[in-house]
């Protein structure tokens, strides 16, 4: 029988109509008793390090969760948090980038409506995502909602009612779960043989700025001294615009001199990035040699960039960290 380690942090699964609104009230212990049947497949040991909207959920919580794991790791086959969906895709792609080649699956979870409601998505949420940290082929950090298990860094939470609220962007869902049944899409476990990685710091200074028509380049003057990167939606497959006054130009010179991370990445959900197919791109990309998110989710950019800031002494050592697949993030690189 597998030990399956429960990590439950709040989020809708875990709330409670209140006067003042849902939040989170039911303990790990007692989303347990919702979804007896995982007696049949594994035993379960609790843990809440916190109980949270996701609302309130970051940074910290992610590193929290991550040295809860590597605390663990050796004592458990799999580890299902419980989590709010709304910041969710954030959570799982920074522990892709904290908790790397794991064998062990490390699923996150969640619901659209709170365990005990007679008719919710969080019972079947929950049973899943312990059956899916039961089997033998699955490993690393993945989301599991819906019938659905998402690499940790390729989800978005697409529906912000629906219970298939999350998907699986430019990239397969890893696997489907109907009824209990697992049925594998990528199936990788074999070619897993790195040893685990733990990482412990995030350079949380960075900035997802999003492009709307007609802004003031000079923003990112005032946001100098706040950030030490900045990811911006550019617009399509990465126009960056060009007023005539001058400022992006002249900022990301300042930002860049200075050693700072700058990258675009596209505001289009799906099929991702390509800078240099328009002039309103390339010219910027060439002249600063910025990087660009290609095919990666914003949530994955953003929390891969605060990773790789955390680690790299220098632009070039970013470069080489962030362009590194991990959990599946990226499958158009500039090397190819
Ligand atoms: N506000 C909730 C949260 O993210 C929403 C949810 O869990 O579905 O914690």
């Amino acid at each position: 029988m597998k030990r399956i380690m429960l990590i439950a942090t709040g989020g809708t699964i875990a709330s409670g109509y209140t006067e003042d609104g849902l939040a989170p009230k039911f303990k790990a212990a007692e989303l347990l008793e919702y979804v007896e049947e995982y007696r049949e497949f594994c035993s379960v040991e609790v843990l809440q390090p916190f109980n949270l909207d996701s609302t309130n959920v970051c940074g910290k919580h992610w590193l929290e969760l991550a040295a809860i794991i590597e605390k663990h790791y050796e004592e458990f086959d799999g580890f299902v948090i419980c989590h709010g969906t709304d910041t969710m895709a954030f959570t799982a792609a920074a522990l892709s980038y904290l908790v790397q080649n794991s064998t062990r699956p490390i699923i996150i979870t969640g619901s659209q409506k709170p365990i005990n409601l007679p008719v919710t998505d969080a019972r079947t949420n929950l049973l899943d995502s312990l059956r899916f940290a039961s089997e033998p082929k699955a490993h690393g950090v993945n989301i599991v909602f819906g019938g659905n298990v998402i690499a940790g860094t390729r989800a978005k939470k697409e529906r912000s009612k629906s219970y298939n609220a999350f998907s699986s962007i430019n990239y397969p869902s890893v696997a489907v779960i109907r009824d209990g049944r697992i049925v594998f899409y990528i199936d990788d476990k074999e070619k897993a043989e790195e040893k685990v990685l733990f990482y412990h710091r995030l350079n949380q200074r960075v900035l997802l700025l999003k492009l709307v028509p007609g802004m003031d380049g000079s923003i990112l003057d005032r946001l100098f001294d706040c950030y030490d990167g900045v990811i911006i939606e550019a617009f399509g497959v990465g126009g960056f615009p060009e007023y005539g006054t001058i400022p992006f130009y002249q900022e990301i010179r300042r930002w860049t001199d200075a050693g700072k991370i700058v990258m675009l990445a596209t505001q289009v959900t799906h099929e991702g990035s390509d800078m240099e197919l328009y002039q309103v791109g390339k010219a910027i990309k060439e002249d600063f040699n910025l990087m660009e998110a290609y095919d990666m989710t914003l949530e994955a950019t953003v929390t891969k960039t605060m990773w790789a800031m955390g680690l790299a002494s220098d632009a070039e050592e970013f470069r080489r960290l962030f362009y590194r697949t991990v959990n599946h993030d990226i499958l158009l690189t500039p090397e190819e």
